[in-house]
């Protein structure tokens, strides 16, 4: 019996995100998520990865190509998100619907996704991105801001689904207290939870009342300490014109704190592996999607408002310390040269101001990555986190 290509869960997710989970039929673009009628824990997905080299060979196979392999078949590159009356449209007529039809139309389709969403319209899926804890990120806005508490408006998932958000708010008393905690992109803020959420659902979706720990500490960015200075592009400290080794306080510091703190990633430092920023994870999983920025950009929000008590860090401070909001970032290239990532940091810094800045930062290889989780597998010990 011939086996059907089917796509991994991944590659599905990963094409409905790159069609903003919009259909990408010309004239259709309609959104194909949202929560469901039927009950106040269910989410509905109204779209569908649809193989535009139908995925096995016989009848009703539309499109099948004898030439491709079968990861070929399975690959991305060979999906389209539709709506279920497109998908189903597709799969009738091969002569309207040919490849090569198909191919410009997702081509089309992600471009002016990527293009609403870095001008700030995520085609009425709502602008801003929400993180609840660790693994839950949506899109949704915040109709309360209050001091104590933020209501979220919750749209559309982008890493978990609503299980796991009701496994967030279930197992809350016993989450670790880094792991607590809310971020929102069009604030460039995020707060630590003072006890869990509630999940309610009105008839524009759900809404998570998250009750807010006070404000993290931030110190003024000329208490910020001093370092010896480095060489941005090398690391080499260096003397001054006095014969001394060079060193850097206060807001001269800043860009070497900032490059370092976001050179960190996640899993790199075998004695504190929960420490560190998670751009290699999101390079790796998001790269060419309109998501990768804006999901660095919550990182880096974190960076700056969530107390890190999960590395040798263990401090009321926050890592970036003295930033009090992150008004943008950008990622000015998705490809490493010489293992760095050129960024534009916009931040908010107490006792200064608006603090624009382009740094670029170091982004370990797989193999890097692979030696570290290898580390650490043999020698536990070795984490003191
Ligand atoms: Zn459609």
């Amino acid at each position: 019996m011939k086996t059907r290509d089917d796509f991994p869960q991944k590659t599905k997710r990963n094409v409905a995100m790159r069609a903003g989970w919009h259909c990408s039929l010309i004239g259709c673009g309609k959104s194909t998520a949202g929560p469901s009628e039927e009950s106040s824990d269910s989410f509905t997905v109204i779209g569908e990865a649809a193989h535009i080299c139908g995925a096995a060979s016989g009848p009703g196979s539309r499109r099948y190509d004898s030439s491709m392999t079968s990861a070929e078949r399975k690959s991305i590159d060979n999906a389209i998100w539709l709506c279920a009356d497109h998908a189903r449209m597709i799969d009738r007529d091969e002569v309207t619907y040919s490849a090569d039809e198909l191919r410009a139309m997702k081509r089309q389709h992600e471009e002016s996704s990527g293009r609403d969403l870095r001008l700030g319209k995520v085609q009425g899926i709502g602008a801003g991105l929400l993180a609840i804890g660790p693994d839950i990120i949506c899109t949704g806005d915040i109709p309360t801001i209050g001091e104590t508490k933020w209501v979220l408006h919750l749209k559309h998932f982008v890493t978990g689904d609503i299980h796991e958000l009701a496994g967030f708010i279930s197992t809350f008393s016993g989450a670790l207290l880094e792991h607590k905690y809310i971020l929102s992109d069009e604030l460039g803020d995020g707060r630590l939870l003072s006890q869990a959420p509630t999940l309610s659902k009105d008839r524009n979706g759900y809404l998570l009342s998250c009750p807010l720990a006070i404000s993290a500490r931030r110190v003024d960015v000329k208490n910020l300490g001093s370092d010896m200075a480095m060489q941005p592009d090398t690391n080499d400290i260096y003397l001054d014109s006095k014969g001394n080794i060079a060193r850097v306080s206060g807001l001269d510091y800043l860009p070497q704190k900032v490059r370092s703190l976001l050179s960190m990633q996640r899993g790199e430092n075998v004695f504190a592996p929960k420490a560190g920023v998670r751009f290699f994870e999101y390079l790796e999983a998001f790269k060419g999607t309109p998501w990768l920025p804006l999901l660095m950009k919550l990182d880096v929000i974190r960076q700056a408002a969530i107390p890190d008590k999960s590395s040798f860090r263990d401090s009321e401070d926050t890592p970036l310390r003295c930033v009090t909001r992150v008004r943008g970032f950008e990622l000015l290239s998705e490809t490493p040269v010489d293992q760095r990532l050129p960024v534009r940091v916009d931040f908010e810094v107490l006792g200064h101001g608006r603090w624009q800045h382009d740094l670029s930062v170091y982004m370990p290889t797989r193999e890097q990555m692979n030696e570290r989780a290898r580390l650490l597998a043999e020698r536990p010990s070795l984490a003191l986190s």
